[in-house]
């Protein structure tokens, strides 16, 4: 597999051609931001972390039946990925509430909602990707009815398949954000998850395994990250 030219350059992955035009290679970096870019930084090793994490997430969600981008785990920091045509909007899962639901809706974090929240933002930075409903996303033509009921349907099965699976780990998923995308007349699963996309708390001490502590001046962000890779993979990460 032939790296080629830098296709986009996100907040904190790049995306790479490779000979194959149906194939494109992630590289996820240790840059970090947050409120929209506003807040910027380094986290040690988070590249590689997310990498593997979110590998091991979608090999895991293969097994299971769900489709995604994911081909294989390329090296340390990259990952050959389908190349999606990313539709733009972002589809958040909610099992306890926290960050902008509990602010938005004047809540305290940490209480749990079921049936789970569903969430659609609208994938412009430029605008602070604003919160949309299924009427914008159809008005708007961001995505048809038959793509929306699939990142719905979908959304709600991979919450199905990680809550349980994060559970036995003695982590709960408190949130997560997920982007989908087209490719041969299909819509399946793109972008990263990892403690940058997910809300991960230790299911005793409730302590945040995720980039609130980067958010939050929590201190232990790197730290976070590696426990999180170290409950999925029972050792320290060595790739
Ligand atoms: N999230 C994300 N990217 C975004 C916004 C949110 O990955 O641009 C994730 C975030 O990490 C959390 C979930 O989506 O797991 C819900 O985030 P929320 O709406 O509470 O926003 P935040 O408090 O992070 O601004």
């Amino acid at each position: 597999m032939e790296k080629r030219a830098l296709l986009y350059s996100g907040k904190a992955k790049d995306v790479y051609a490779t000979d194959d035009p149906s194939q494109c290679i992630v590289h996820f970096r240790d840059s970090a931001t947050a409120f929209n870019a506003q807040k910027k930084g380094e986290i040690a090793d988070k590249g590689r972390l997310n990498n593997l994490i979110s590998s091991h997430f979608f090999h895991l969600l293969d097994q299971r039946g769900v489709a995604t981008h994911f081909v294989r785990t390329l090296a340390p920091c990259e990952m050959l990925v389908k190349r999606l045509d990313i539709i733009k909007v972002e589809v958040v899962v909610r099992n306890i509430t926290a960050g902008s639901l509990a602010k938005r809706l004047a809540v305290a974090e940490g209480m749990p909602v079921n049936p789970p929240v569903l969430e659609y933002y609208f994938k412009d930075d430029a605008l602070g990707d604003p919160l949309v409903n299924d009427s914008h996303i159809l008005a708007f033509g961001w995505a048809s009815a038959a793509e929306l009921s699939i990142m719905a349907a979908g959304a709600l099965r991979i919450n199905d398949i990680l809550v349980p699976a994060l559970r036995k780990l003695d982590i709960l998923l408190v949130d997560f954000k997920l982007e989908f995308g087209r490719v041969a007349g299909r819509v399946i699963l793109g972008d990263e998850i990892s403690p940058d996309t997910c809300r991960f708390w230790d299911a005793n001490t409730l302590a945040h395994l995720d980039k609130d502590r980067f958010r939050r001046d929590l201190g232990g962000v790197a730290e976070a990250y590696q426990e999180i890779y170290r409950r999925l993979k029972g050792g320290t990460p060595n790739v």
